[in-house]
């Protein structure tokens, strides 16, 4: 009897590891075919200077135009595509139309954009993969844009993970590309080491921001004072209102990205011209997000 009932689970545990892989099998299938039909789509959304209000960057979002399933969000097929190779694909076509597309703003619009920067994120398996930096390189060589004008945003698995990671962020630093450590605080990095890593600059996960306990805003400060003890810059992100920005100010936290500030957009909804770039704060009813 006992022999049954075990044997009922293995079956069991067949059939839905089964249907699993299955699932998974498709969404390679599908995310390969979208790449090559066109289907992926870049949002950029402001990161903005907190005293000065002004363009800093922009952070490239990915979606996937899913001919049936309409606007699919990254956290229904990054991760599926950071199971296989599939992520470096992706990594490689965002990293190529990010670049692009911020060298065409510096062309439509030089006195605006000319400081701006692109934020790219790169998966672990991508930063681990030898062929990043040529990458890299290529997408730059490609657009015309400086290296000094792209950034790409890690997060803190990637630094303990990957034993490769470390000396591939050497290299890309060693190009001029600025490294972002991104979600900070929602990983294992201490305080401490952030001086031996490879990063120029810390985003402060959204969820801290959120908090609005004493011990929540502490937090907050803490992580923006030791950054600038070890000479980084400091990026809040998901900055949803007013008292926010007002509290990130006094605090002394010079960048700032969250809906308050800008959605994230398709380029062709994003205005170029000087006159029509300021931000105004109140960009809180676009549809995309
Ligand atoms: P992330 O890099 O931390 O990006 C920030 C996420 O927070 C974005 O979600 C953005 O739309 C959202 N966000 C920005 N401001 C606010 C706010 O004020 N409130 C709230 N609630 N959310 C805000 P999104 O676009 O869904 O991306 C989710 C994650 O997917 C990203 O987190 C990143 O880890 C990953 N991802 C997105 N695009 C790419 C990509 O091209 N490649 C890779 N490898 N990962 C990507
Ligand atoms: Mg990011
Ligand atoms: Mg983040
Ligand atoms: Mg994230």
């Amino acid at each position: 009897r006992a022999k049954v009932n075990g044997r009922g689970r293995v079956e069991m545990f067949d059939a839905a590891l089964r249907a699993e892989l299955e699932a998974r099998a498709r969404l390679e299938t599908e995310i390969r075919h979208g790449l090559a039909a066109g289907e992926f789509e870049l949002h950029f959304q402001p990161v903005i200077g907190v005293a000065t209000r002004e363009l800093r960057s922009y952070e490239a979002l990915i979606r996937w135009r899913h001919p049936e399933r309409g606007m699919v969000p990254p956290g229904e097929f990054i991760p599926a595509a950071e199971e296989s190779l599939l992520i470096c694909e992706i990594g490689r076509w965002v990293l190529n139309t990010a670049t692009k597309q911020l060298s065409a703003w510096t062309w439509q619009d030089p006195a605006g954009h000319g400081d701006v920067t692109m934020a790219v994120n790169i998966s672990a398996r991508h930063l681990a993969s030898r062929s990043l930096v040529e990458e890299v390189r290529h997408a730059l060589r490609e657009s015309g844009l400086e290296a000094s004008r792209l950034v790409l945003e890690i997060t803190e698995t990637v630094l303990l993970d990957e034993p490769t990671a470390d000396a591939h962020l050497r290299d890309l630093r060693a190009l001029g590309v600025t490294v972002s450590l991104d979600d900070f605080g929602t990983g294992y990095t201490s305080i401490g080491q952030l001086q031996k890593l490879q990063v120029d600059t810390l985003k402060i996960d959204q969820s801290f921001l959120r908090s609005s306990e004493p011990a929540g805003q502490a937090l907050v400060q803490l992580m923006v004072t030791a950054a600038h003890a070890f000479n980084l810059d400091v990026v809040a992100e998901g900055v949803e209102t007013q008292e926010q920005l007002d509290r990130l100010e006094r605090i002394g936290c010079e960048l700032a990205q969250g809906y308050f500030l800008g959605r994230p957009k398709p380029a062709r909804e994003i205005p170029v011209s000087p006159t029509d770039r300021e931000v105004t704060g109140t960009d809180v009813t676009a549809a995309n997000g």
